[in-house]
């Protein structure tokens, strides 16, 4: 084992208050009686970041403990460290044993900012540097660990086959990570893995988790954002009047026969067909029908995309509407970005062809829920409250126009 390719590793505080890297060094070179001293350098040394040092510290011990196979460590030798000084120096003794590890696995991969939710790093996505992957056991103890370098890539080896959780910590606007585009999961969550040979295993980190309902190039003009103002008065995202009273979605007008697209991986709870277009002039019978053909998804984090107003001829399979169902029910799946139906005009809602695109809540009890604005609420946060308002977007990047807003 080469010591000497082991003796950097860069830690990075993960509270996002500095990006600049801490490094972690080997101050002296193994001696022929392999023993080795590990310094550990930090700066800032402030309560909180003493903290943060002894556990990087712990983990970069892990780190090591794992690169650095036939060897363990011996006690921290720690010293105090008053809140002004800035720099913390830990010293700590390798001792070389005789430890045999019988089967051994890996892990590795890339860490990026998946701008469009694909689990695949497109063109002008950037690498997510810094951020922490651990290998626990299922108990939680923490097995091995790894902060990914300046290319987003990372790797865990010489752990004993198994099964184990992933888990990764990264700057906190991401909130979902996926390694394709038929599955996403909160990045506070752990991710169970079976590792029994090298694994690679990218994954795309995300903000939001909702792409467009439609695919690049279509031809649409938004109109109408969700009404968050709950009293008779208007209010949109903006705090401007794009809506209009009550109004629960957004709304893209559009010419009819547009490829409609699931916004995110998810079930389909329902799937109406068979309403023709204007329905205005065919049916006197208003009361049921008023978004027309609708598809909903769950998405299984808690919220239901709804698709209203759509063309006849849907390209998933007509389903009544079931808030509550099991795994055994096998109800189908899409995956973000499936074409799922054509844009159409029915329903008695509809004023001119357009796409009714709305966002809801749900409990696990299987009621209906309140909706919820994709948007990041940029008005009701220093005005007040609005129940349908988010503090966050829930887009993905590629698609949250709100990264088009200077400043
Ligand atoms: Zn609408």
């Amino acid at each position: 084992m080469d010591l000497e390719e082991q003796s950097l590793v860069h830690v990075v505080p993960d509270n996002n208050r500095s990006t600049e890297p801490h490094v972690l060094q080997r101050s002296a070179d193994i001696s022929d009686e392999a023993v080795a001293t590990l310094q550990l350098t930090y700066g800032k040394g402030d309560p909180l970041n003493r903290r943060r040092f002894l556990r990087y510290g712990a983990g970069a011990a892990a780190i090591a403990g794992s690169a650095l196979a036939g060897y363990e460590f011996g006690r921290w030798q720690t010293s105090l460290v008053p809140p002004s000084v800035s720099t913390v120096t830990e010293t700590q003794t390798l001792h070389q044993t005789t430890t045999e590890i019988a089967k051994l696995a890996s892990v590795h991969g890339r860490l990026f900012f998946d701008f469009n939710g694909n689990g695949v790093q497109n063109t002008g996505e950037p690498v997510v540097a810094g951020a922490l992957v651990q290998l626990k056991d299922n108990v939680g103890k923490v097995i091995a660990e790894a902060l990914t370098d300046s290319s987003g890539d990372y790797k865990l080896e010489d752990v004993k086959a198994g099964r184990y959780r992933l888990r990764i910590e990264a700057e906190s606007k991401f909130r979902y990570m996926c390694t394709s585009g038929s599955q996403f999961r909160p990045v506070s969550g752990d991710y169970d893995l079976a590792l029994n040979e090298p694994t690679k295993l990218d994954l795309g980190l995300m903000e939001g988790f909702l792409t467009l309902p439609f695919g690049k190039g279509t031809n649409f003009k938004q109109s109408i954002f969700v009404d968050l103002d709950p009293s008779s008065r208007v209010r949109d995202w903006k705090g401007g009047n794009f809506s209009y009273d009550g109004h629960r979605g957004i709304d893209y007008d559009m010419p009819q026969l547009q490829k409609i697209v699931a916004t995110a991986p998810g079930i389909i709870v329902e799937a109406e067909d068979g309403w023709p277009n204007n329905p205005r002039v065919n049916y006197t019978n208003l009361g049921l029908m008023e978004d027309g053909n609708r598809i909903i998804i769950d998405h299984e984090n808690g919220t239901r995309s709804i698709y209203a107003h759509l063309h006849g001829g849907l390209k998933v399979d007509p389903r009544p509407l079931t808030l509550l169902y099991t795994a055994s029910d096998n109800l189908q799946k899409v995956e973000r970005g499936q074409f799922i139906a054509l844009s159409g005009n029915t329903g008695t809602r509809t004023m001119g062809p357009h796409l009714h695109f709305q966002v809801n809540r749900y409990s696990t009890y299987g009621e209906w829920g309140s909706p919820l604005d994709p948007y990041r609420d940029s008005y009701y946060g220093t005005h007040g409250y609005s129940p349908y308002s988010n503090n966050i977007s829930l887009w993905t990047k590629d698609n949250d126009p709100q990264y088009a807003t200077p400043g």
